[in-house]
């Protein structure tokens, strides 16, 4: 049963072959049996996904339909999810319950879907690597020496590893795509503003959208259906008709006009994923898309732009965290002072703490104008160079990252050297727009991905491509060895 994909669970529940209560028991003993070898989990939501799949069961028996109706899921640990511990992956929230739902749970739940747990992060979504978490590094289930990708890692790790068929997961600079990508994975970073924030713990507001990772596009457009749309209690929200996402996934690619931008063809690329886009351009055009070469002339700068925007506004939302009103708090503080700095200095690990330091500095009087709004032109001029791109050409492509998975531990000394592995996903962050990273082959048995673009709200443009494209190849259904 874990090897199912979301659309074929619900062929099978609607036709009776097995119940969600099977099903959560089945999956359940499965994330017992494998995910200490992976760590992927920070808490199994037992209980709850009983009683959940109970009443998903009792609404089919009542004549309900749905496709989501009594399938699995499991939230990255920053989505606020009622009653349960949402930790962020941080000490600091190690004993925080949130009291309300997000929005993303909600309306997952509210189409019937059994939440399984809480997935492990980078600390408040900080990384490239899942190592930051104060639970511990997940490992990679291709090949368990290796980092599964980050911040989403825990979700990215659960699915590829057949614990389940899907999760939630969050993307600021690429942590849907890049874990998706280094784990085999579909996943998809919504255009900003298409699915709710609310509920989900603020790394850096302007940035963050959360989305759906799971092995197919066809999944990722069943759970992007549940999860869009407008929702008054995020300011940022936009108020824009959502497409049926699963209609457009079989329209034809004769004539898509595909962009390569020669900028991510330079050093830095490993030759190898060169070579594997370059094939999944191959077996684009084959579907009747026409490529040609695009520039994007200020990737150059994005990566030191987003490294001054996202610890700004990061440094402004974990400033909320002082050990006053909830979270971690220290013992017998001396004054309040002392209550703070000590608070804060347990609570937060040291990727955190420098992200707050660099966002303190780049945000501060004599500074201001000379990085953080240097930085927000930059992120001007990125979003014309998408503009311009998108006159001439319907998508863009390119590799998700330089690398595939990383050892554990080798980036660790090197902030910088993880930094740069977002080089290919922070743009679509920085001007807002949607991406999706698909499985695209392997490099001495590690995953590798390739990323598309869209313009805004064509979500369905991307989920139609790529699933075109897993109809005529075959890595996405590729399972790593033991699981
Ligand atoms: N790796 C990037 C960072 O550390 C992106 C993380 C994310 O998308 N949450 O900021």
């Amino acid at each position: 049963m874990h090897q199912l994909t979301l659309a074929e669970i619900a062929r099978g529940l609607a036709d009776k072959s097995f119940s969600s209560e099977e099903l959560t028991r089945a999956l359940l003993a499965r994330i017992q049996q494998l995910d200490p070898q992976l760590n992927s989990f920070i808490s199994v939501t037992e209980e709850l996904a009983l009683g959940q799949a109970r009443a998903a069961d009792a609404r089919r028996a009542a004549g309900e339909t749905g496709a989501l109706l009594g399938a699995p899921i499991a939230h990255k640990d920053l989505f606020c999810t009622q009653g349960v511990r949402t930790s962020c992956g941080s000490r600091m929230l190690d004993n925080f319950e949130a009291p309300y739902d997000a929005t993303v749970v909600a309306r997952l739940a509210e189409a019937g879907m059994v939440t399984l747990g809480k997935t492990n992060m980078d600390e408040f979504a900080m990384g490239s690597a899942n190592e930051s978490s104060h639970y511990g590094p997940v490992k990679n289930p291709w090949n368990l020496e290796h980092v599964p990708g980050g911040s989403s890692g825990g979700s990215a790790a659960a699915v590829a590893a057949r614990l389940l068929p899907a999760a939630t997961g969050t993307d600021t600079g690429g942590s849907i795509r890049q874990p998706a990508a280094l784990t085999n994975l579909t996943g998809l970073k919504p255009t900003y503003g298409r699915v709710s924030r609310w509920g989900m713990i603020a790394y850096a507001s302007s940035l963050d959208q959360g989305g759906p990772m799971a092995r197919t596009a066809e999944d990722c457009a069943l759970l992007l259906q549940a999860m869009a749309g407008f929702d008054a209690k995020d300011s940022t929200s936009i108020d824009e008709p959502v497409a049926d996402y699963s209609a457009d996934l079989n329209a034809s690619l004769q004539g898509l006009r595909i962009g390569l931008p020669k900028e991510y063809f330079g050093a830095g690329l490993d030759p190898r994923i060169a070579e594997l886009v370059q094939a999944s351009v191959k077996e684009l055009e084959k579907l009747g898309a026409v490529v040609k070469e695009i520039s994007l002339p200020n990737m150059q700068h994005a990566i030191p732009a987003y490294y001054v925007i996202a610890p700004a506004e990061a440094s402004s939302n974990l400033s909320r965290f002082d050990g006053v009103r909830f979270g971690h708090r220290c013992d017998n503080p001396k004054d309040l002072t002392d209550l703070y700095k000590r608070s804060r200095g347990e609570g937060f690990g040291t990727e955190v703490q420098r992200r707050i330091m660099v966002g303190t500095y780049a945000l501060s009087a004599g500074y201001y104008d000379a990085y953080y709004l240097q930085a927000q032109k930059i992120r001007r001029l990125i979003k014309n160079d998408f503009m311009a791109a998108f006159n001439d050409v319907d998508l863009i492509l390119g590799p998700t990252t330089p690398n595939p998975a990383w050892k554990l531990g080798a980036k660790n000394s090197d902030p910088v050297a993880a930094y740069l592995e977002d080089v290919y996903t922070i743009t679509a962050n920085l001007a807002g727009l949607p991406g999706l990273s698909m499985p695209a082959g392997f490099v001495e048995g590690l995953p590798v991905g390739v990323q598309l673009l869209a313009p805004y709200f064509q979500e369905g443009r991307l989920l139609n491509v790529a699933h075109r494209y897993q109809q005529v190849t075959d890595w996405h259904t590729r399972a790593p060895n033991g699981f």
